[in-house]
């Protein structure tokens, strides 16, 4: 069954521990990460962004796809199943949907629409009994379209809302989506440590975790940050893993063309990558 994220966002914000956000793209993506959250006994998050809810075919056929497999690869680890980046109606939309958990980001608003309509989502996420993820400054970087610049959020904006209830706050500290640029200036860990401060327990959430480096994701998380977004890293992975299947010409060996086999490679790098994440993250066993 899915579960809200509430539970194990405290729990990795007390042990000192991130659970890993991983998105989903098709069947093989998801079959992927949740059986690598059971073999490592790791909580996880399954992140879905608006783009992708629709090239899945809607919420409510993700919501199906989900809870089957929970049953039937009899998945027993917390899975929350969650909207990345959702605009104020997709918000809506899943939680009618079945998800169990949803993020409303209002950071293109400006600070006072952004809590007002947060305020709304909240009410009605709780009356279900969703978690629900805000966000505070913009994350940079190309996100189904939409590009911002590395930007740092204002302490205080994120009191704001995190005193609104949120049961977990993304805030910009100079992470960007997608990869990152040379020139990168890395995390400002001055700001995290300002925003942790201002805003007491609420569970961090850094996104963008691809392409950080080791030490940067360990300190943040040591200065509160809970929950972390993959989603390049594993396209990445499966990317070339299907690149090499192909390139080598097995696709023209036999049955080789079979989607089952062809996606094989691709799957496993996904796993691999899943579980490498939830290394570095530590939930493994947290489950
Ligand atoms: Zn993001």
């Amino acid at each position: 069954m899915l579960v809200s994220a509430k539970d194990m966002l405290n729990k990795a914000r007390d042990g000192k521990y991130a659970v890993g956000q991983f998105n989903i793209n098709n069947l093989e993506w998801t079959k992927a990460v949740l059986l690598a959250a059971q073999e490592n006994n790791s909580p996880v998050i399954l992140g879905v962004s608006e783009g992708a809810g629709k090239y899945m075919g809607g919420y409510k056929t993700i919501v199906g796809m989900v809870n089957g497999m929970l049953e039937e690869l009899k998945i027993t680890v917390p899975v929350a199943l969650h909207l990345d980046h959702g605009s104020y109606e997709g918000a809506l939309q899943v939680i009618e949907a079945g998800f169990s958990s949803v993020m409303f980001d209002g950071s293109h608003y400006s600070i006072d629409e952004n809590i007002q309509k947060t305020k709304e989502i909240i009410k009605i996420a709780e009356e279900k009994g969703l978690s629900l993820e805000a966000e505070v400054g913009s994350i940079g970087g190309e996100e189904d379209g939409v590009v911002g610049n590395g930007e740092i959020a204002d302490a205080a904006e994120c009191k704001l809302i995190a005193d609104l209830g949120v049961t977990m706050l993304a805030a910009g500290i100079g992470n960007i989506h997608g990869k990152y640029p040379e020139n990168w200036k890395g995390l400002d860990f001055s700001a995290l440590a300002a925003i942790k401060d201002a805003t007491g327990d609420v569970p961090l959430v850094l996104h963008g975790g691809t392409g950080i480096p080791e030490d940067m994701i360990k300190q943040a998380i040591s200065l509160g940050v809970a929950k972390i977004n993959v989603n390049t890293e594993c396209q990445l992975s499966f990317a070339e893993a299907t690149r090499k299947y192909i390139e080598s010409g097995k696709d023209l060996q036999g049955k080789g063309f079979d989607p089952r086999k062809l996606l094989a490679p691709g799957f496993e790098a996904i796993k691999a990558t899943v579980k490498e994440k939830m290394e570095l993250f530590g939930s493994i066993n947290q489950a």
